[in-house]
């Protein structure tokens, strides 16, 4: 599952160039071309990073970040704000608000790569190995463990576990599920979430160990020990 990104960026030119190569590097990246989508977009998709641009035509790219920190649901996606200006008080405002990291205009890809890359690292979202509650998901040799057991998951089930670990004790809903783990552009009924959780969770508490996938009533799923 590769890291997904979302470009808040009034200049299409500068979005399509930037969409491509992050592309090409192994990124899946959606782009809103104005404030009000991006704010959507971030709470609808929970992406794992988001690049905001400075000046957007309707909201200050700041008072966007200010909105993405402020709520619970998108308070930890590391943000990068993008300038065109370089002063030092931009720098610090953009901070000020939250943002994680701040990129000076024009900027090379390969620099703001890095940056993307580095963020990753630091929010956790990176790792090879993710752990919460005594699950433990390795990216690289895809072997689950809880509580020291191997878990045998199918393709599907690993996924939705990997989707979680991002974000413990988070909630989902189905339509993110199905956004996240099967990709937006295939139709999947809402009901095979339903039947994947349950295999989730059936192998996830094998031996008896305590539930630990919630199930919130018209809300969705979370990975939470308090199940
Ligand atoms: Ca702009």
């Amino acid at each position: 599952m590769n890291p997904f990104i979302l470009i808040i960026e009034d200049e299409m030119a500068q979005a399509q160039i930037l969409q491509y190569n992050l592309e090409a590097d192994g990124f899946d990246v959606k782009h809103a071309a104005n404030a009000e989508d991006g704010i959507f977009i971030a709470q609808e998709e929970v992406p794992d990073l988001i690049i905001l641009d400075w000046m957007l035509p309707d909201m200050a790219g700041i008072e966007v970040c200010r909105q993405i920190k402020s709520k619970a649901s998108t308070r930890d996606i590391p943000v990068i704000m993008l300038t065109a200006r370089g002063a030092e008080e931009d720098k610090v405002r953009g901070l000020s608000v939250g943002a994680d990291d701040y990129v000076v205009k024009p900027h090379s890809i390969k620099e703001l790569i890095a940056r993307i890359r580095a963020n990753l690292r630091k929010s956790g979202l990176d790792d090879i190995e993710m752990n919460y509650g005594g699950v433990s998901l390795n990216t690289e040799t895809h072997r689950v463990k809880r509580d020291g057991d191997n878990v045998k998951l199918g393709p599907t089930e690993f996924k939705l576990l990997q989707t979680f670990l991002k974000r413990p004790q988070r909630v989902f809903s189905r339509t993110q599920l199905l956004d996240m783990v099967w990709g937006a552009d295939i139709y999947v009924d809402e009901r095979t979430v339903d039947v994947h959780i349950g295999r989730l969770r059936k192998a996830l508490n094998k031996g008896d160990k305590d539930n630990i996938i919630r199930t919130i009533r018209g809300a969705g799923y979370a990975l939470d020990v308090d199940a």
